[in-house]
């Protein structure tokens, strides 16, 4: 087959721990533009195929393919370079300094002629700051100091702080866990506007949220395949309500 048209593509994935195949022989492929959720019980290996597409961890065999480039042999910093972000369930915000000086930070720093790392605090930084905390709803919230943020106004900062670094591929671990009804309608939103260039990957368990977000359901169990396609079709998939839905 053809897979070239997709931006990720994983063939014959696996991974190990101990003699355990948390992850095997997976084939997943993600399209552009695509909000792509994973789904299914706890221990399906969701958490890991994340982990191996962000490279925290490595492959026993197989290959995933980010637009036509081979990630399995890169360190993680050089497959974010490559344009994969990933949040993970734990905000790592810096909580004593402000919002702006958050995504300040995290705005991707160019090397001088003399190697030295260039520190900028120009009208391009300050307005793709702007940008950013308006899409991720902070931008009222410049000068606060990060501490004092709500949880889903931190989850949200942390978004922005991968999204100033402008990855193709954008990867978020349980990114309503802990949010209110209203945050999380707001996160839907955020998702949507974000995929207009770039593509997502989600493991959620909310499966409202999924149905509010997804555009492919891939159901994980045994770190294998169970069904995949839109969430209608995977929710009426006998074998899925078998082993998660139905629960
Ligand atoms: P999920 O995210 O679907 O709940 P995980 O990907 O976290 O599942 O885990 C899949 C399986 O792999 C689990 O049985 C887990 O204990 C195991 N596992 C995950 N990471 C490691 C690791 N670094 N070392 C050993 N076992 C692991």
């Amino acid at each position: 087959s053809n897979n070239t048209d997709f931006l990720l593509s994983i063939e014959n994935l696996s991974v190990s721990f101990d003699g355990f195949k948390a992850v095997n022989d997976l084939n997943l492929y993600v399209d552009e533009n695509e909000i792509h959720v994973i789904i299914g019980p706890n221990g399906a290996g969701k958490t890991t195929v994340l982990d191996l597409i962000c490279g925290r961890t490595k492959a026993t065999a197989g290959s995933i393919k980010f637009r036509q480039k081979e990630l399995t042999q890169l360190r993680e910093h050089e497959i974010v370079l490559e344009g994969v972000g990933r949040k993970f369930q734990n905000p790592s915000i810096y909580e004593d300094l402000t919002v702006f000086e958050n995504l300040e930070l995290s705005f991707p720093r160019g090397r001088s002629v003399f190697g030295a790392l260039t520190f900028k605090r120009d009208a391009e930084v300050t307005t793709r700051v702007r940008e950013i905390a308006e899409m991720v709803f902070l931008d009222t919230l410049l000068d606060m100091q990060a501490a004092l943020l709500s949880h889903g106004q931190k989850q949200w900062l942390e978004i922005g702080m991968l999204l100033i670094q402008d990855p193709e591929l954008l990867m978020l671990d349980e990114p309503v866990a802990g949010m209110s009804v209203s945050e999380r309608k707001q996160t839907a939103k955020l998702l949507n506007e974000i995929t207009k260039g770039r593509s997502v990957m989600v493991v959620e368990h909310d499966m409202k949220f999924v149905e509010d977000i997804a555009h492919r359901v891939t159901v994980l169990h045994q770190g294998k395949i169970l069904s995949e396609g839109s969430m209608a079709k995977v929710q009426a998939d006998p074998k899925v309500i078998d082993v998660y839905l139905g629960h």
